[in-house]
């Protein structure tokens, strides 16, 4: 902020000192937006006036003097308060000093004091404000991490308890069960393992995005290499409820991007596109590169539960779960990350979906990308 362009607004019910006080501020180089003879008046334009200080006389006339309305002041608008006092009396000179004011004025003023009272005040207004915004920004932290914690330790319960339970067949029943079952409980034990590898990726990668550190290191690619093999993978995952099918257009043998990131984004859409269709069906991954314009477009589309229409605008909030996921689990950073990921290749991503019917998502990506 610019100091010298400071508003200050006068409480000052003895006119001829207010306008001396307004005249000596304007030639300092402060703005005096108003004059106010009551307080009742100075609450009621104080709220359209945001003053940086109030200049208040202790002793106003009418029904609230000026400490009250330095105390409300402060309680509901945190606006700073200079005191302008003559001959107080120490009772409310007491009071005065509970509303906990920047500074005092004492009549007759000199323009030096005025001048220094206002620069402290002011300068003490920044620093305190500076403060409360760094500790609404801690709070907002220790929210997040604990909203956080609360969710990755719900996730890891199942595959822990997957593990500790197939574990213990083994253990206990492994000459009794067959060569088929015990397979079986091995594959569970290392699925579960992968979830929660996957779930520690998530949660570093997140944290990596929030505080900007995740990097962003184009090579070349061939996207359409790239995407078959992920489909390909995918479908092995997924098993035969699904049919994951995979086509491009255009010559997508040789793009810039991060292969990293490009991982983190497709493998959760098209993740998402098993997981919320419940019941099986196919999903579509089309890739259209049109080297004339210089981009790739990626769509993903299934015939799952769909998005209902509420959910829609913080589907890439972290955290953010639709209300119509039921029991299928996730942790609702799998988007987020999308998100940053598709930012950092200055590409986009938007999507299409219906309820019950299913969800598209596109995503457009420049076929070149530069790292800044
Ligand atoms: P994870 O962190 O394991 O990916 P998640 O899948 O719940 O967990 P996101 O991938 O961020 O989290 O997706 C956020 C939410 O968006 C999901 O919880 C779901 O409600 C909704 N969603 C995402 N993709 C689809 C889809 N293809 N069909 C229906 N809903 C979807
Ligand atoms: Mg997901």
């Amino acid at each position: 902020m610019d100091m010298s362009k400071a508003k200050i607004l006068i409480v000052e019910d003895e006119t001829i000192i207010a306008l001396d006080i307004k005249r000596t501020l304007i030639n300092l180089g402060y703005a005096v937006p108003a004059v106010m003879t009551s307080a009742e008046k100075m609450l009621d334009k104080i709220g359209e006036i945001q003053p940086d200080i109030v200049l208040m006389d202790i002793m106003l006339k009418g029904s609230m003097d000026g400490v009250e309305a330095a105390e409300r002041l402060r309680k509901l608008y945190q606006i700073p308060v200079v005191y302008l006092t003559a001959h107080t009396d120490s009772k409310t000179l007491q009071r005065a000093k509970e509303t906990e004011p920047y500074g005092y004025i004492v009549k007759p003023f000199e323009e030096q004091d005025i001048y220094t009272t206002v620069e402290i005040a002011l300068a003490r207004s920044q620093a305190e404000a500076k403060i409360r915004k760094a500790l609404e920004k801690e709070k907002e932290l220790r929210e997040l991490k604990n909203h956080f914690i609360s969710i990755v330790s719900h996730e890891f319960r199942t595959p822990m308890s997957t593990i500790l339970f197939s574990a213990g067949l083994l253990e206990n029943y492994g000459n009794k069960l067959s060569e088929e079952k015990k397979v079986t409980h091995l594959q569970r034990i290392q699925t579960a393992v992968k979830q929660m590898t996957n779930l520690l990726d998530s949660v570093l990668t997140i944290g990596k995005a929030e505080a900007n550190k995740l990097e962003f290191h184009p090579t070349a690619i061939n996207l359409e290499n790239f995407c078959s093999s992920l489909v390909e993978e995918m479908q092995l995952i997924a098993g035969e409820k699904y049919d994951i099918s995979f086509s491009s257009q255009g010559d997508c043998t040789n793009a810039l991007m991060d292969e990293y990131l490009l991982r983190h984004i497709f493998c959760n859409l098209l993740s998402n596109a098993v997981k919320y269709s419940p019941n099986g069906g196919k999903v579509k991954f089309q890739l259209t590169c049109e080297p004339s314009q210089q981009v790739a477009v990626f769509r993903i589309q299934d015939e799952g539960i769909g998005i209902p229409p509420e959910d829609r605008k913080h589907l890439f909030e972290i955290f953010h779960r639709a209300s119509n996921v039921g029991n299928i689990s996730g942790t609702g950073l799998g988007l987020a990350i999308v998100k940053h990921s598709v930012e950092l290749h200055k590409g986009k991503i938007t999507f299409d979906s219906e309820v019950g019917k299913g969800t598209t998502f596109t995503v457009t990506l420049p076929l070149q990308s530069h790292s800044d």
